[in-house]
C-alpha cells in the first residue's frame, strides 16, 4: 500500500502517517523529518536545507527527490509506504512517478487532509516539537503528561521556528500556490480521497481507515 498524505502545513498529515504507518506496518516517510535530522546532524543537506526552511520556502526539488526515491527503494519500502510532505510541487510528483514506472510501480492513495487556513493558524502556534526525537505535541489537542517534556524520550519541547506566526502565513501562501496543484494532479490519476481535518485527530483515522480498509 503506497499512500501520499496531502494537506497544508499543520493539517495533521505527519499526525496521521504516524497513525497509517503503526496500522499497516508501513514505513512513515516526512520528508520534513529528514531535514530537520540533518539540519540537527550538521550535514551539507541539513545546511542548505536550513536556508528555506527558516525562511517558510520550499527545499528547491534537486535537493528532495533523489532522497526521496533511494528511500522508497529500500528494502523495508517493499509492502509499501506513508509519504508525508512529499510530493509538494508537480515537478516531485512526475519525478515520483516517472521512477516508480521504471519499477512497474505506482501510488495507490493520495489523501488530502482539508482543513481552512484559519484553523491551520490556529494550530500551528500550539504545536510543540521535541528537540530529540522530534515527536509532535499540541498544547490543547495533543497535550505531554509532564509540561514541556516528551512523553516519549524526555527531552525538551519547542515552538519549531517555522511555526512561528509570521513564517505560518508565508508556508500557507507557499502551500497554496505550489503545493495545492497537486489536488488535480492526483484527482486526474484517479487516486485522490479528500478527508475532513478539522475534527477530532481519532475520527480523522477512522475515516482514513475506511478509504484504506481494516
Ligand atoms: P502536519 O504534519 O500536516 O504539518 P501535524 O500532524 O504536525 O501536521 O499537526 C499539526 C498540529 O496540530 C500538531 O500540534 C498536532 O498535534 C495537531 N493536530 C493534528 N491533527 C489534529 C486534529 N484533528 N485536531 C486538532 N489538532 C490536531
Ligand atoms: P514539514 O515538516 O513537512 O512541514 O516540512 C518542513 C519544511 O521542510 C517545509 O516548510 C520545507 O521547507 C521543507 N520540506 C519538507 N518537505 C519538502 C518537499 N517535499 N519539498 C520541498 N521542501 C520540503
Amino acid at each position: 500500500m503506497k499512500i501520499i498524505m496531502l494537506g497544508a502545513p499543520g493539517a495533521g498529515k505527519g499526525t496521521q502517517a504516524k497513525k497509517i504507518a503503526a496500522k499497516y506496518d508501513i514505513p512513515h516517510i516526512s520528508t520534513g523529518d529528514i531535514f530537520r535530522a540533518n539540519i540537527k546532524n550538521g550535514t551539507e543537506l541539513g545546511k542548505k536545507a536550513k536556508t528555506y526552511m527558516d525562511q517558510g520556502l520550499l527545499v528547491p526539488d534537486e535537493l528532495v527527490v533523489d532522497l526521496v526515491v533511494d528511500r522508497v527503494n529500500q528494502d523495508d519500502c517493499e509492502k509499501g509506504y506513508v509519504l508525508d510532505g512529499f510530493p509538494r510541487t508537480i515537478p516531485q510528483a512526475e519525478s515520483l512517478d516517472a521512477a516508480l514506472a521504471k519499477l512497474g510501480q505506482k501510488m495507490d492513495y493520495a489523501i488530502d487532509v482539508d482543513v481552512p487556513d484559519q484553523v491551520i493558524v490556529n494550530r500551528m502556534g500550539g504545536r510543540r516539537a521535541c528537540v530529540g526525537c522530534g515527536a509532535t505535541y499540541h498544547l490543547v489537542y495533543a497535550p505531554v503528561k509532564n509540561e514541556g517534556i516528551c512523553d516519549t524520550c524526555g527531552k525538551e519541547l519547542i515552538l519549531r521556528d517555522d511555526d512561528k506566526p509570521e513564517t505560518v502565513q508565508k508556508r500557507l501562501n507557499v502551500y497554496h500556490e505550489q503545493t495545492q496543484p497537486l489536488i488535480d494532479y492526483y484527482t486526474k490519476a484517479g487516486i485522490l480521497k479528500t478527508i475532513d481535518g478539522t475534527v477530532d485527530m481519532n475520527d480523522v483515522f477512522k475515516a482514513i481507515v475506511d478509504i484504506l480498509g481494516e
